[in-house]
C-alpha cells in the first residue's frame, strides 16, 4: 500500500514499501495492533525479571495459540499486559522495555507501517499541519525523525 506523507513546504513524498527506520514516537499503535509472540524460555525469563511466580505469570500474561512459539502475551482485556499509556503526555511506554520479547525488539518503526502512519493521523488533533516537534521532545529525535523521512524519497 502507498502513502504519502505532506512535508512543511507543502510538497508530497511517496512512502515506499521498504522499511526505512524512523524514530519511535511512542503512538503505541503497534502495541494495541499486535500480541508478541513468545517462547516458554522468554516466558521464564520476563517472570524471573519481574519476579512474578511463572504459574501466575501463565495464568494471568500468556494466551496458548497454535503459532510456532507457542503463546503470546495477552492479558484478560485483550491487550499486551505490558503497554501503558501516559494520559498527560500522550504517550505509550513499554514497561519491560529492557527484557522484551524477541518479536518486540525485530519490529522496526518506519512510515512504510501502517501502524506508524495511524498513529501519525490520530495526533493530527495537535495541530492542522504535524510538525516534528509536535511528536518528539528532544532536537536529536526531531534531526533523526528528519533524516530518515527525507532518506524515504
Ligand atoms: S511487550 Fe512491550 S513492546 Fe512488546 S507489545 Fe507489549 S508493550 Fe509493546
Ligand atoms: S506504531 Fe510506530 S511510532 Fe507508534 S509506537 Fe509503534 S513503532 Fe512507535
Amino acid at each position: 500500500m502507498k502513502a504519502y506523507i505532506r512535508m512543511q513546504d507543502g510538497s508530497e513524498r511517496k512512502v515506499g514499501d521498504e522499511i526505512v527506520p524512523i524514530e519511535c514516537f511512542r503512538c503505541g499503535t503497534c502495541c494495541t495492533r499486535f500480541r508478541p509472540e513468545v517462547s516458554k524460555r522468554e516466558i521464564e525469563r520476563i517472570a524471573r525479571k519481574l519476579r512474578i511466580p511463572i504459574e501466575t505469570f501463565f495464568a494471568e500474561y500468556v494466551r496458548r495459540v497454535p503459532i510456532k512459539e507457542g503463546y503470546i502475551l495477552q492479558s484478560s482485556d485483550d491487550k499486551c499486559p505490558f503497554l501503558r499509556r501516559d494520559e498527560e503526555s500522550v504517550k505509550s511506554a513499554c514497561t519491560i522495555y529492557a527484557f522484551r520479547p524477541k518479536a518486540c525488539r525485530d519490529w522496526v518503526p518506519s512510515l512504510s507501517r501502517v501502524e506508524c502512519r495511524e498513529g501519525l493521523s490520530s495526533l493530527k488533533g495537535v495541530s492542522e499541519l504535524l510538525l516534528p516537534q509536535d511528536i518528539f521532545d528532544s532536537v536529536e529525535q526531531i534531526e533523526r525523525f528528519s533524516s530518515t523521512a527525507r532518506a524515504d524519497e
